[in-house]
């Protein structure tokens, strides 16, 4: 019988240490005398004695082991090695297979990611946002509660490390924030752990990277503006749009003093005319807050300075 789990499932809601130890056995030949019985697997595996461990064919996490974290009722490093052993049956494994997931990072890779591309990372986000779900069981299935967050930012930080830097992943990254924010706020779910605070914020992190990678990146931390989050993770991005006031007196509402600012009476330097961006969308808000920053300095015309200046002429 094949187990009912596969590796990214053991990968991303067992922790490192646990799995690395499992690894290094499964690599070291360590479990022996391997076998499949009415819905479970029975094995050998060599520790520091031979312990006799069972894991069942439907959840990884159903086991027995002799050793003295399993009679703990813990997951144990022999447990998990058996699990490895009943999904790759001694084939090696790859660095691939090995590779975990535990916080986000930057790919620092600039690129794009096609239509079709998008849309099927926006699905593997839905379906990670699964295991980040409401607490409603009683008090003893709190750690497999707290697993499954757990497994959900594991899985979510995989997706995240591995998109390509440019606006539009930018942007699935600051609704990806919103999403799991309104989880925390009004969707039931208990992070008293940190899980999902700590992933939202290394999340924050990365963003931070993209800009630095890719100004327009920031264009998409617009939607953070005036919204309530849930332990403010929101405001250094905000910081990024840099005088987050000023940029809302140049979108035409009220400066400090509660008068209308006049978006035409900002001057628009010759530099910007003569830019293969002048006029683009998408561009804007970086350019009115470049724009905005440097209004009423001396000789703006001669002064100005724009780090993303790209002339029309080739
Ligand atoms: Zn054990």
């Amino acid at each position: 019988m094949s187990p009912k789990y596969d590796l990214d499932k053991i990968k991303f809601s067992v922790d490192q240490a646990t799995f690395a130890k499992a690894v290094a056995l499964y690599e070291n030949h360590r479990v022996t005398k391997f076998e499949n019985l009415y819905g479970n697997y029975s094995a050998v595996v060599l520790g520091s004695q031979p312990y006799q461990v069972r894991v069942s064919c439907s959840r990884y996490d159903e086991a027995d082991c002799e050793c003295y974290v399993g009679q703990n009722e813990t997951l144990c490093k022999h447990m998990v090695a058996v699990a490895i052993y009943a999904i790759k049956k001694g084939k090696s494994l790859t660095d691939k297979d090995k590779k975990v997931f535990d916080q986000p990072v930057c790919s620092g890779r600039v690129d794009e990611l096609t239509e079709k591309e998008l849309e099927a990372i926006k699905g593997l986000i839905t379906d990670s946002m699964k295991y980040i779900k409401p607490y409603n069981g009683p008090s003893r299935l709190w750690f497999s509660y707290q697993n499954s967050l757990t497994e959900g930012c594991n899985r979510l930080a995989k997706i995240v490390s591995e998109l390509p830097v440019d606006q539009q992943t930018a942007n699935i990254l600051v609704d990806l924030l919103l999403r799991l924010d309104k989880k925390l706020t009004m969707g039931g779910v208990d992070d008293s752990d940190g899980t999902v605070g700590c992933f939202i914020e290394e999340t924050v992190q990365v963003l931070k990277e993209y800009v630095e990678l890719d100004s327009s990146c920031v264009v998409p931390f617009k939607k953070l503006i005036g919204r309530e989050t849930c332990f403010g993770w929101e405001e250094s991005l905000l910081k990024i749009i840099d005088k987050q006031k000023k940029w809302r007196n140049m979108q035409g509402y009220f400066n400090d003093d509660g008068q209308p600012v006049d978006m035409k009476a900002i001057e628009m330097p010759e530099l910007c005319r003569k830019c293969r961006k002048y006029g683009a969308k998408d561009e804007e808000i970086i350019c009115n807050l470049n724009r905005f920053d440097q209004q009423g300095e001396t000789e703006i015309e001669h002064d100005f300075i724009c780090g993303a200046f790209e002339s029309k002429v080739k």
